[in-house]
């Protein structure tokens, strides 16, 4: 195995992650997590798994990202989510674009410039509908595995609008579509459609510059990504890793010391 030069930590709201990377800065090994609570000594336990795999019998040089990156006490640098994944998936792809990260508790979309800085961004950190606890919460509701969702979305014969804007709202529109016995994949092919809705009018903010690039756990559900080509016309790429991608840029920035 190449060895490891570099750790990169995501301490997200919704999972935890670690990455290694060599000193060419690729990705040899990772770990994620759903985050616990005491994400201090969860961020240390996981780089010292990541160190336990690696036979390593201390980290290299760590950097830190993710809301919970000031607890993160093994790393030297701690950098913020919108540079870590513009530098992530620049590297991961080998190019810029307007890369929409979206993870459990906040959504970003972020234009990456031809040198993998980002230029612009906007972020919506503050409405769950936007966000993958939308879809999570809406899971649990209908006792669907959120890992399910995005397919089910597609398979569906028709679809169900859900207008509220707001995801309590949305849960009681839920409530009375059961009621009247509407399909249940139509439903969420709904709330794929409400989701999408919100980050395309997220992602128009910044310019929509092509490529379209999509990161951030909500990345691996193909009814997103789907539903963003629809709504924009334009092919969404995925780096290999997509949930990886703000641990993975924090990994490359520690390389840079
Ligand atoms: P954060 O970094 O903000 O903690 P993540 O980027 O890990 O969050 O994203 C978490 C979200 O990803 C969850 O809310 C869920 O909606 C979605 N998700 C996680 N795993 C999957 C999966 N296998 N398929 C579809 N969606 C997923």
């Amino acid at each position: 195995m190449r060895a490891p030069a570099a750790f990169g930590v995501d301490a997200g709201s919704t999972t935890c992650k670690v990455v290694a990377v060599d000193a060419g800065g690729e990705l040899v090994a990772s770990r994620l997590e759903a985050t616990r609570p005491r994400l201090e000594e969860q961020a240390a336990a996981l780089v010292g798994a990541l160190c336990g795999d690696l036979g390593l019998d201390a980290a290299p040089p760590v950097a830190a990202t993710g809301y919970g990156r000031k607890l993160v006490r093994e790393a030297s640098r701690r950098v913020t989510e919108i540079t870590c994944h513009a530098r992530g998936a620049f590297r991961a792809l080998g190019h810029g674009g307007t890369l929409v990260d979206i993870g459990g508790q906040d959504a970003k979309a972020i234009r990456i410039g031809p040198d993998g800085r980002p230029v612009d961004f906007a972020m919506n950190d503050k409405c769950a509908a936007g966000t993958g606890r939308f879809l999570e919460h809406t899971a649990a509701r209908l006792g669907v595995a959120v890992a399910d969702l995005g397919a089910r979305a597609l398979a569906a014969a028709g679809e169900e609008a859900i207008s509220s804007t707001c995801t309590v709202f949305a849960e009681s529109e839920i409530i009375s579509l059961i009621g009247r016995g509407a399909d249940l994949d139509a439903i969420i092919r709904g709330l794929h459609r409400s989701l999408v809705g919100r980050i395309v009018a997220m992602a128009r903010a910044v310019g929509l510059a092509p490529p379209l690039i999509l990161s951030g756990g909500v990345a691996l559900n193909p009814g997103v990504r789907a539903m963003m080509e629809e709504a924009t016309g334009m092919r969404v790429l995925l780096p290999q890793h997509p949930q990886l991608m703000g641990a993975y840029g924090a990994a490359l920035l520690a390389l840079e010391g």
